[in-house]
Parts: C-alpha cells; structure tokens; sequence
C-alpha cells in the first residue's frame, strides 16, 4: 500500500478560511455536497476495488479462547478520500500499520467516527451481514457530524461484502461465533489548524469473536452515574464517534472498584435513564393499575446513541410481544421509577443491548446507597425476553430464519 500518508502530506494547503458554521448532520451533507460539486469529487465505487493478498496467512487461536478485539484477519480494507478527487479507488491489502505524520489531525482534534458490526457465517457456509444499511447511515451521520466526508451507502456495504468473503476462513462456523467489522474513519489532514480536514481515510478491520457470555449468560452489576454525563441534548453522544468513549472510562474504573461492571448513565436533575455502558438500555415494568407488562427504553433525543440492536428489539417486541398484550414504549423514565417498581415487585427484569452481547442481563443497580434489584432470582442469570430476543436476533443473524435484516454477502 502505498502509505496513506505520504500522499496526503502533501496536501497540507491551509483550510482556515472554510470555518464550520455549527455544523449538524443534515446541513452537513449539503456542506460537503457543494463542495463535491465545485470541485467534481469521484463518489465510493465498489467496482474500482483492487486486492492484493497477504503471502503470510496467520493462523488465529482456538475459537473457544479468543478475546475481544485482541487478533485480526490477514487483509484490511481501505479507501482514501481527498478534497480535490474525492473518493480514491478501495484497496483490500495485507493488514499493515498506518504511517502518520505526528501533525495528523486525528490525533489532535479527534477526527474519528466509527462502527461495530458483525458477519455471519449461515448453514450453507454464506457470509451474511445483519441490517447493514443501518450501519452505513449511522457512519455518515457520525462523520458528516465532524466534517468528514460521506459516502455512497451501498457501494461500501458492497465492498464490505467483499472483504468479509475474503477473510471468510477466519469466521468460526459455530453460533455464537461471528466476524467482528470495524469500519473506521480518520482525518488525514497534516495541520494542526482546526478546521474541516482536506483528506481522510476510510479503513475495516476484523477480527474473529466467540459469544460474548460463552458458558451461558452472566447477569451484570451496575453502578447508577450522576456525577459524570455521557452525553447530553445538543452534544454528541447519540454518535459514533472515537471521542465519546475515551472520558467513559475513568467512571468505569470508579464503579469497578466498588464491584459493579459498568456504568448505567444518568441524565439531569430528573436522573432519567440513558444507557447502559456503551449499550442501549431497556427494562420490564409491570403497570401499578393493570398488571399489563411494559418494554421499555429511552427515546432517541440525542443523547442515546441509535443502536442497531435496540432497534431490532424495537421491532420484534412491537412484532412478537404487542399481541401477547405487552405494551412497548420509547419513552424517558427515571432511576427512581425503576426503584419503585423493584420496591412494589413490579420490575420484571432489564437488560443492555448491543451488537457485542445482543442482550446483557442486569442483575442490580446501585443507585445512592440503595440497591435495586432487577427481577432475576439468585440462580438466574436472564430474564425471559432478554433470553427470547437472543433466541430471535441469533435465529435471524445466522439465517436460520430467512428474515429481511439478514444480508447475504457477494463474494
Ligand atoms: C454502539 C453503541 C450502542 C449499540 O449499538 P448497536 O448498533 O446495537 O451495536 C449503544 N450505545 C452506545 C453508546 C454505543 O456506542
């Protein structure tokens, strides 16, 4: 490859005198779309793909002992994007470290957006992706939100096909076990001036995984936060993007230390409920009046990031649960109703949701000195719809049920 950075070093022209209005998303778009336009920038073309294999394949652990993110497949893909060109033409190449010149602006000004998802291997030995067009807009909406370049959403999904097809050897054929896709987005741009970067890189990693529980489920410990906020309206939270996790994890040290797993982060004076982690957040109350069972997760009001999962639970609870009588709701709700209802034994159980675990059942939260316990009896490690949405979600990801979120990938 010829190394990303020594081209854009050279493209060092000064930008200051393009500062951002505040930028949001949709504006974005037009932004950059007038600049496309003036200067006739090539669009993402999956057909100009080229692919240089590695001569020195690697041979990966066990699956039953591979950790998270810790070993990656033999390729990566990568494309190069310049103000003047636009999209440049996709590369599969050896996976190989980049070489950054110390001035790059990602490592000043956290230009970086990113995604998770994962590819399947089905029955038949197909690679399958799941809900990917969810990924492609979630990614375009993080890197518009920090003046990095968009993309055309099929075209990359196209060549994400491709390279998980590539490295369809590395893919444990048991479920449970998945590839693990890491798109990524930097600016490139040599300059420590701040504004909008000239040049960025789009690149995916992968990395082969095993399930994220796997002798079973183990039911989570959570230490309600308020005195630090994730994200908040206005803000950037509800985006994918690099620097939203790297102030997380000193919160995460402090609950570890008194024995909770994570973080289930709290927002304003009402302490609503957000999210769990970097999961999405979701509980089962039972109505005071009724009895009626309610699903129930906070709505996407900018400070919740739109997760893939948490939609699809969405949708087959609305499906599955709504005419067993369930009720399902996106809606704000607080600590202390969760509180209440554990105290007036109505909280049935609750869970975190993500593309990592699917679903991570919660046992307790610590909120202000009182515990609050989330419905599982001592023994369990799930309650019923954490363990039924697992069931659905895995049956669809691993095509066992043909179902529209299911992508079977072109090689
Ligand atoms: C990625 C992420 C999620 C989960 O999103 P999925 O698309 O379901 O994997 C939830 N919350 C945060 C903060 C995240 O970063």
């Amino acid at each position: 490859m010829r190394s990303i950075l020594r081209s854009t070093a050279l493209r060092s022209a000064t930008r200051a005198s393009r500062a951002l209005p505040t930028c949001y998303a949709a504006r974005h778009y037009s932004i950059r779309t007038q600049a496309a336009s003036a200067s006739a920038q090539a669009p993402l073309d999956a057909s100009k793909l080229q692919v240089t294999q590695t001569t020195k394949p690697k041979t990966f652990s066990k699956p039953e002992d591979l950790v998270f993110g810790r070993e990656f497949t033999d390729h990566m893909l990568t494309i190069e994007w310049t103000e003047s060109e636009g999209w440049l033409e996709p590369k599969i190449v050896p996976y190989q470290n980049l070489s950054l010149d110390p001035a790059t602006c990602v490592f000043h000004y956290a230009f970086e957006c990113f995604e998770g998802m994962k590819a399947y291997k089905d029955k038949e030995g197909s690679v399958r992706l799941f809900r990917p067009d969810k990924n492609m807009a979630r990614l375009n909406k993080s890197s518009a939100r920090i003046a990095l370049p968009t993309f055309e959403p099929s075209a990359f999904t196209e060549l994400i096909s491709k390279f998980a097809n590539l490295e369809k050897d590395s893919i444990p054929n048991q479920r449970g076990y998945s590839l693990y896709l890491r798109p990524t987005m930097i600016g490139t741009q040599k300059t420590l001036g701040v504004g909008p970067p000239g040049s960025a890189l789009l690149y995916v990693i992968a990395s082969p995984v095993g399930p994220y529980y796997p002798t079973g489920f183990k039911a989570v410990s959570l230490e309600a936060t308020d005195y630090a906020v994730r994200a908040w309206p206005g803000g950037v939270g509800d985006k994918k993007l690099g620097a939203n996790y790297a102030p997380c994890i000193v919160p995460q040290l402090e609950a570890a230390s008194r024995g909770f797993q994570q973080n289930l982060w709290l927002f304003g004076e009402e302490q609503y409920v957000t999210e769990v982690g970097t999961m999405n957040m979701f509980a089962v109350i039972k109505d005071k009046a009724t009895g009626q069972k309610e699903l129930v997760t906070a709505p996407l009001d900018g400070t919740i990031l739109e997760g893939v999962t948490r939609d699809s639970v969405l949708a087959l609870a609305r499906e599955r649960l709504v005419p067993e009588g369930w009720k399902v709701s996106e809606r704000k709700y607080t600590i202390k109703e969760l509180a209440d209802a554990d105290k007036e034994g109505r909280l049935v159980e609750a869970f975190g949701a993500g593309t990592a675990a699917i679903v991570s059942p919660i046992r307790k939260i610590s909120w202000k000195g009182e515990m609050i316990n989330c419905g599982l009896k001592e023994t369990e490690e799930s309650g019923e719809i954490a363990l039924r949405m697992k069931t659905w979600m895995e049956n669809i990801q691993y095509g066992d049920e043909e179902h529209e979120w299911s992508y079977r990938t072109q090689a």
